[in-house]
């Protein structure tokens, strides 16, 4: 069973869900692992993919997949899948990614697995393994392979480990765009304000706020924290539907999903919607004035108190020792 790994990666450099992506095709395939990355740059450093295991790494360059190129981008991935043989597909379930695949999957007659969570072999088939109802169940989902099949894993599912090979074979793709795939194009592209803050799940350290921060000015508590310690701010979906907080930093089941070495939430109570978003984190710290709050029965360390008074004291106290 080939494996094709449909990555990611920003300005050419593959980003961790890649890796991750990658590292869960080698556990699981029986023949070769292929990436794909598709867009500007994406050849700048597709052979270092060797070292997560991929043989052969296509990249597609052309403008055609600049920006939002769903049409054209699905091109390219049918041609990869014609071009590697792979009979199963792994992709990272981010939106412009997600959109590319349905198309490619509807003109295969292809079955998708989203929001995979684990993957194990079973003879000949796959078992592909997702959170459902919030994460109150999990559903166990037998993927036979044959043409290629779309798995959709969450990020942080899976680690991200070296597997020492050779540099992938960077092979360019031909690909066909029919005029009519051009017809919608972007037209602007308004960047997101820098905050010198890592991605939120790429990130080590991730603080979260919630609704008990109280108003949009919490936030600065939960920045100020985020800073001393490098890490990056998240939040529950009260306060992002509050408008407390921008809806791209939402954790949870219908958020991002982060599994950071440290996270540590604040005035969040631990909602299963939101807790599906970040219990796989490693150590997770939980301040909240109420010690019945649901976030304690997973919490490693609790703060029971009012994040008003603890927070300050943590980050002088973070400052006080050099971070
Ligand atoms: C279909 C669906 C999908 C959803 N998806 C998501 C999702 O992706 N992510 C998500 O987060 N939620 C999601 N939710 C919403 C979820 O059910 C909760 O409503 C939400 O997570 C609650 O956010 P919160 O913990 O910030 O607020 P609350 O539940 O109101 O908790 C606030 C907490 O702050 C504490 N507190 C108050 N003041 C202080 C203080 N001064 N100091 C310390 N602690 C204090 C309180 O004790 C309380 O525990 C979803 C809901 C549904 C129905």
């Amino acid at each position: 069973m080939d494996i094709l790994v449909l990555g990611d990666h920003e300005r050419g450099t593959p980003k961790k869900i890649t890796h991750q992506l990658l590292t869960a095709a080698r556990g699981i395939a029986d023949g070769a692992v292929h990436a794909l990355l598709l867009g500007p740059d994406a050849g700048a450093h597709a052979e270092q993919l060797g070292a997560y295991g991929a043989a052969t790494a296509y990249v597609w360059e052309h403008p055609d997949a600049q920006d939002y190129a769903t049409e054209p981008q699905t091109a390219a991935l049918l041609a990869a899948v014609e071009a590697s043989g792979a009979q199963v597909v792994l992709y990272p379930g981010d939106p412009l990614l997600s959109d590319v695949v349905a198309r490619a999957a509807v003109r295969l007659g292809a079955g998708v697995v989203t929001d995979v969570t684990d993957l194990e072999r079973a003879d000949d088939a796959l078992v592909a393994t997702k959170p459902i109802f919030g994460g109150d169940m999990t559903s166990r989902c037998q993927v036979t392979p044959g043409r290629a099949q779309f798995l959709g894993i969450k990020a942080n599912a899976f680690a991200d480990e070296e597997a020492g090979g050779s540099p992938a074979d960077v092979v360019p793709l031909e690909v066909t765009v029919a005029d009519e795939a051009r017809r919608a194009r972007v037209v602007e592209v308004v960047e997101a304000e820098a905050t010198g803050r890592p991605e939120m799940t790429e990130a080590p350290i991730v603080v979260a706020g919630g609704r008990g921060l109280g108003d949009a000015e919490g936030f600065e508590l939960i920045e100020q924290l985020a800073d001393v310690l490098g890490g990056a701010v998240g939040a529950s979906r009260a306060a992002t539907d509050a408008g407390w907080y921008p809806h791209q930093h939402q954790i949870g089941q219908t958020g991002k999903t982060i599994s950071p070495q440290l996270y540590i939430g604040a005035g969040i109570s631990g909602a299963i919607q939101h807790r599906a978003g970040m219990q796989t984190s490693q150590t997770i710290v939980a301040i909240n004035k109420d010690p019945e709050a649901p976030i304690f029965s997973i919490a490693d360390l609790g703060v029971v108190g009012d994040l008003k008074q603890v927070i300050p004291a943590l980050v002088a106290e973070v400052e006080k020792r050099g971070s």
